[in-house]
């Protein structure tokens, strides 16, 4: 693709809140995207207990380690009451393979009380019974669990309308000015969830993941091979060499 005619008008993000496109641009980036990438499925459907701990694993690590460290968490032990009841130093290093185990054991733990707690046993298959709404209060009540977890469950385990944003969606969603540059990964839930239209939420999810790791990637994005160059305010500054390495982290402050 060659660069668009024309200077730039308009910073990238610049501002912390932007004017994000419409539904019919959104929807217009997420075909370009499916030509591009082909099919957006997500990636499994899990039982939501299952998807909960594995989102927990999968955090700062890649998909191949956060895998490696739930098989081996699921060798290790024969059920989750042996995984709460395990000595921490165990469980840490079942997981070793996902990173950060220290941290995660724990979590992954405190998490488990916590349901077993409230419920009474180790289940939470009820949540298929809830509204969206009520599945997220639900699941961010549980000690270190936030939107994008919470939003993961409902999008990858129970099939519902969600997007959780990571570090691939966030910093997509800000060069497209679907976010502000400003906006962090909570808010943009939030904004996401207005911008995107329900039915493509999840695949929306799985083709901006897919564009963030192998074209709009952290430091240089590569907007001259980028399916949603046109539509993007970034692509310019890019494409005519006005966008210099660091300059956007020194923008976003
Ligand atoms: S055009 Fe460039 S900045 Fe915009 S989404 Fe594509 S790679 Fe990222």
């Amino acid at each position: 693709m060659s660069p668009r005619p024309g200077s730039p008008t308009r910073r990238p993000g610049a501002s912390a809140a932007p004017h994000p496109p419409g539904a019919a641009a959104v929807r217009r980036a997420h075909r370009l995207l499916e030509k591009a990438f082909g099919p957006l499925d997500p990636p499994r459907r899990l039982d939501p207990l299952e998807e909960l701990i594995l989102t927990v694993l999968s955090q700062n690590t890649s998909d191949v380690n956060r895998d490696r460290a739930y098989a081996s968490l699921m060798d290790r032990f024969s059920s989750w009451e042996e995984v709460v009841e395990a000595d921490p130093g165990d469980v840490a290093e079942a997981i070793r393979p996902g990173g950060l185990a220290n941290t995660k054991a724990p979590r992954i733990q405190a998490i488990l009380r916590a349901i077993e707690e409230r419920e009474g046993r180790l289940d939470l298959g009820f949540l298929h019974r809830m509204s969206d709404e009520e599945v997220r209060d639900h699941l961010m009540g549980l000690p270190g669990v936030g939107p994008k977890t919470a939003a993961c469950v409902l999008a990858f385990s129970l099939e519902r309308p969600a997007l959780p944003v990571d570090t691939h969606v966030l910093r997509v969603a800000r060069r497209l000015g679907y976010v502000g540059s400003k906006t962090g990964a909570d808010a943009a839930h939030e904004a996401m969830a207005h911008l995107v239209p329900a039915e493509i939420r999840v695949s929306m999810h799985v083709g901006l993941i897919r564009l963030g790791r192998a074209v709009c990637k952290p430091g240089r994005p590569r907007c001259e091979e980028c399916p949603l160059q046109g539509l993007c305010p970034t692509a310019p500054f890019v494409l005519s060499g006005a966008w210099r390495a660091g300059s956007e982290r020194r923008r976003s402050g």
